[in-house]
């Protein structure tokens, strides 16, 4: 047998993953010599054997990588033969980083058969976690990812924790956050002013619970405010106390089984509430569900559901189902639903650490169900909707950030700042962009000191100096004005990029799409290139160059920022648009209603706009379904739900062939398909019409731009594609009429992936 010898090195997300003791199994499985080890580049390997051995040792290198372990490539060279005879790992190599630090995801069955095991060293223990699961982002300080580096710095291992981590074949080798009830963080639950609550903190928060109380419980990324969700008195304090009035809750179950009386589940959805990223998933609610669970999701069709992801959570669970001993009871039935909502009061970032939580959360939470671990970077949950085929993110967030998205090409390291709300950061490192978790609507001091730590916090973790600086054309918005300072502190250049444009180049980043597209962006609004607010727009997209072929006919914004959270005013201007301005105050009976029409009538403060958003609250006003919003799209939420229950009993409803038109200058008009739905009869027929004729309308929009123009793939983007009925309706339109549709997969349509679509436009703009 001739002996060959190779270097290989594997890049990707492969470290604080079990990839070294995976590669020394495998060495050991095929009888390889050599050595593996950790760099700044990713983990190196020298192995020396027979070409079959080195073969199969390349093939099941990608096919059976740890769980968590990202592959992103896989680099060979030959060596020469050294006189090794077996294969061990060596210690780090530390040096500049181009690694990357996975999310924090659910705990492992391996870690939760111990958990239950009442004669396993760490039954019922809160930090329990091995290789395959548990904290990363949330506990990592600087990289490399090692012990010093995490906040399990405070906790040095036990002698038998010590054992574990230095034994290759132990599952919890060199797992840092590995630890046990002898020498890890220590749970304790207290009133809010500091006093210990006696016992066990886990049956003594469970006892309040049940009472009714509301506990402010630690989390992975921030605490999250739970009381139980069937006690709808106890719902009602929670929505007082928060002064949240409609806003939904999110719940937390102990399994799908236990859904049953409250959510259909259908096997793509059990997936993704499954998944170790444990997102919040939204799942058509029973009827008796809403019954049920009074309060959570006012109005709402649909419920967020999560399932366990921490110890805690499942500890919670585990004793109300009475301490059963084994894994049995996971997959039975349990009656405990708990709400689990952001502790973020005001709108600003959620609550980390038990300072915070005390002052933060006097007046809302009756308890603190505490730890003594940090929690080093605050981490939001993640939000998904199943679609059909796939799903959407609402939130990418916890359990999927930081992982990167690669990018078509490679460029400068850019930082972008994102948008307004909904605010994400991302930074590029190669042909790798970053977008951070969620940070939030920069309306608030405390939100926009979050931006400035979360930016901090990503280049040092990606070790990435930044050449160039991407922010939205808004010159007022915190997020650019943030970008700005940053800029001016390290001397970098900057390039504005505008709203939409960058919505569309999103897309095209995560499809890895080069060359024109097609651009359809919907939402809100969004400063456009001649100074006024866009938001319905149909552009022509070349990498860092548009063009604006179309947009929607501008609509009067009675009262600026106000016509965007009471819908009634947009419906106002329709009316006043029609011709009937006179009707506005018979028609609406709300405080201020003469005073709109008046406002409309001589146009003052009424800024016109080409925003879809406005169209839908506008719609939503005319057609009685929403006057004023607690949140963000409520509006548009209540306009989808009630087309959704006319077309799941009687199917789509034919569109108003004449409800729209198209101008020689590209401006599409909806304005004669309003006119046909104020005060309409059937409120949810009316409702399902309007979205059969948006759709018949868009599609024909996009068709004439592509004739005119030669281009047949279009991107679309903007918050108003989280309505499933306008994206589902009009891909399958344009499918049809052979137009390939790009659609945000790995992103949310909605503002937070601006800042992936900013830096992907500054890239294209350096090369260009
Ligand atoms: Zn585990
Ligand atoms: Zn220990």
């Amino acid at each position: 047998m001739s002996l060959i010898a190779r270097r290989i090195r594997v890049s990707g997300i492969v470290q604080g993953v079990g990839f070294r003791p995976f590669v020394w199994r495998l060495a050991q499985e095929l009888q390889l010599s050599g050595w593996v080890r950790n760099d700044a580049l990713g983990v190196e390997i020298a192995a020396q054997g027979s070409a079959s051995q080195m073969a199969a040792l390349l093939e099941r290198l990608r096919s059976e990588a740890p769980v968590l372990a990202r592959v992103d490539n896989v680099q060979t060279r030959e060596a020469v033969p050294a006189a090794l005879v077996t294969f061990s790992i060596l210690p780090s190599v530390t040096g500049q980083s181009s690694t990357a630090i996975g999310p924090d995801v659910a705990v492992c069955p391996d870690c939760l058969a111990e958990l239950f095991d009442p004669t396993h060293r760490r039954w019922r223990h809160a930090f329990i976690t091995c290789t395959h699961c548990g904290p990363r982002y949330t506990v990592t300080r600087a990289l490399p990812y090692d012990r010093p580096q995490t906040s399990m710095a405070p906790f040095p291992l036990c002698p038998q924790c010590e054992r574990e981590y230095l034994t290759p074949a132990d599952r919890r080798f060199h797992a840092e956050t590995t630890c046990c009830p002898q020498c890890g963080p220590q749970l304790s639950l207290s009133h809010l002013d500091g006093r210990t609550i006696e016992g066990d903190a886990i049956a003594a928060t469970l006892e309040l619970l049940r009472s009714g109380a509301i506990v402010a419980i630690k989390g992975l990324g921030g605490f999250h405010l739970a009381c139980d969700a069937r006690n709808s008195a106890a719902v009602a304090r929670l929505r007082l106390r928060k002064n949240r009035e409609a806003k939904p809750f999110a719940v937390m179950t102990a399994n799908v089984a236990s859904l049953a009386p409250y959510a259909s589940v259908a096997a793509h959805e059990r997936a993704l509430l499954e998944g170790r990223e444990r997102p919040v998933v939204l799942l058509p609610a029973t009827s008796q569900g809403v019954q049920a669970l009074e309060g959570v999701a006012p109005g709402l069709q649909n419920l967020g559901v999560m399932l366990p992801s921490t110890p805690i959570h499942f500890l919670l669970f585990h004793e109300a189902a009475g301490r059963p001993s084994g894994v049995d009871w996971l997959s039975a039935a349990q009656e405990l639903v708990l709400v689990m909502t952001s502790a973020n009061p005001g709108g600003e970032p959620i609550v980390r650490d038990t300072t915070e939580a005390r002052s933060r959360l006097a007046g809302i939470a009756d308890a603190l169900l505490d730890h003594d671990r940090d929690i080093v970077a605050r981490c939001d949950d993640s939000v998904l909707r199943p679609l059909a085929r796939g799903s959407q993110f609402i939130r990418r967030s916890r359990g999927y950030a930081p992982l990167p998205i690669r990018l078509p090409g490679s460029g400068p390291s850019v930082l972008a700042f994102g948008a307004h709300l909904k605010n994400c950061v991302c930074v590029t490192r190669g042909d790798h962009a970053f977008a951070s978790p969620h940070i939030g609507d920069l309306d608030n001091a405390a939100t926009c000191e979050f931006l400035d730590e979360t930016v901090e916090r990503l280049l040092q973790l990606l070790d990435v100096k930044p050449e160039l600086v991407a922010h939205d054309l808004h010159p007022h918005y915190d997020s650019t004005q943030a970008a700005l300072a940053f800029a001016a502190r390290y001397g970098l250049p900057t390039v504005a990029v505008q709203h939409h444009h960058a919505h569309i180049a999103a897309v095209c980043a995560e499809h890895a799409r080069r060359g024109p597209v097609l651009g359809l962006a919907l939402d809100g609004l969004g400063l456009g290139s001649d100074g006024t607010a866009w938001g319905g727009e149909l552009l022509l997209v070349d990498g860092a160059q548009f063009e604006r072929l179309g947009h929607l006919r501008t609509l009067p914004l009675p009262g600026g920022d106000k016509a965007a959270r009471e819908p009634w005013r947009m419906a106002a201007a329709v009316l006043h648009e029609l011709g009937r301005n006179a009707d506005i105050g018979k028609r609406f009976t709300q405080a201020g209603s003469s005073i709109v029409a008046q406002l409309l009538r001589q146009n003052l403060n009424c800024p016109r706009s080409s925003s879809m958003g406005r169209v839908f609250d506008a719609v939503s006003g005319l057609l009685g379904l929403c006057d004023q919003m607690d949140y963000e799209a409520q509006a548009a939420i209540f306009l989808e739900q009630a087309a959704t229950r006319h077309i799941e009993l009687h199917g789509w409803p034919k569109a108003i062939d004449s409800g729209w038109s198209i101008t020689s200058d590209g401006q599409l008009d909806l304005l004669p398909l309003l006119a046909t739905l104020d005060a309409a009869a059937d409120v949810d027929q009316a409702a399902a019409v309007f979205h059969a004729t948006l759709v018949d309308a868009l599609a024909s929009w996009v068709a004439r731009a592509a004739e005119a123009g030669g281009v047949k793939t279009l991107s679309w983007g903007g918050g108003c594609f989280l309505n499933s009925l306008l994206s589902s309706g009009l891909r399958k339109n344009l499918e049809q009429i052979g137009i390939a549709v790009l659609a945000p997969q790995r992103l949310s349509p909605g503002d937070a992936s601006i800042a992936v679509g900013q830096a992907w436009i500054a890239i294209n703009a350096k090369d260009g």
